[in-house]
């Protein structure tokens, strides 16, 4: 998404880490107009799949979530991030290594809210090593229901985790693969 990768340039900083800093429209500030042209965008690239529930996870994946479902007119799920791995029967739940924070956590969803007959279109800001979409995929297929596809707003190319996943057969469209970054430039997947 060309607008996308233009607001990356104009807006976002490259950390130490392999870390990009969009914190003026996505991950701090929310600059609710652009997540909706971006809803619009996830729609279009979806049209003519049933796509019956978004998942996501807390909490930097929510607003984008939010944007593509109120586009689609479908609900959201997210998953919730939990400190303990004792959890009662009524969750689905995953374990997940955090990129940001080099630690692993358990995300949960109450069965109540996906079911075998939906077809899911999961949704986050970044995907990196695709840890967070493994786990998010993982809970899908507890429930029995089928992903349609993924797609991040941000994918960092370079740390391979949408390519894997892509070569699993998953449907993964990120609206803007960076392929190389570093502190003077970030360059795009063409
Ligand atoms: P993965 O699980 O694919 O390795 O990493 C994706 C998750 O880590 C996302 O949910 C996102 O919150 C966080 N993340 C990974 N890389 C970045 C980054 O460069 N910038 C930001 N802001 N978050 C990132």
């Amino acid at each position: 998404m060309e607008a996308l990768e233009q607001k990356i340039l104009s807006e976002g900083t490259v950390l130490d880490g392999g870390i990009l800093k969009v914190g003026s429209f996505l991950n701090q500030q929310l600059d609710v107009d652009f997540l909706i042209k971006m809803g619009e965008e996830v729609k279009r690239i979806y049209e003519g799949e049933r796509i019956t529930k978004i998942l996501t996870i807390e909490a930097s994946g929510i607003a984008v979530a939010v944007a593509v479902a109120s586009v689609m007119h479908k609900n959201v799920v997210f998953a919730k991030k939990n400190k303990t791995s004792n959890l009662s029967g009524e969750l689905f739940s995953a374990k997940v290594h955090s990129f940001t924070h080099g630690t692993d956590y358990t995300v949960t969803v109450p069965k109540d809210y996906l079911s075998k007959d939906d077809r899911v279109l999961i949704i986050d800001d970044f995907l990196a090593n695709g840890n967070a979409l493994n786990g998010l995929i993982d809970i899908v297929n507890q429930a029995g229901a089928k992903v349609v596809g993924c797609t991040c707003a941000v994918e960092k190319g370079f740390q391979g985790g949408g390519d894997e996943l892509r070569k699993a057969g998953y449907r993964v469209e990120s609206l803007a693969v960076i392929e190389k970054m570093s502190a003077e430039c970030i360059e795009f997947r063409r």
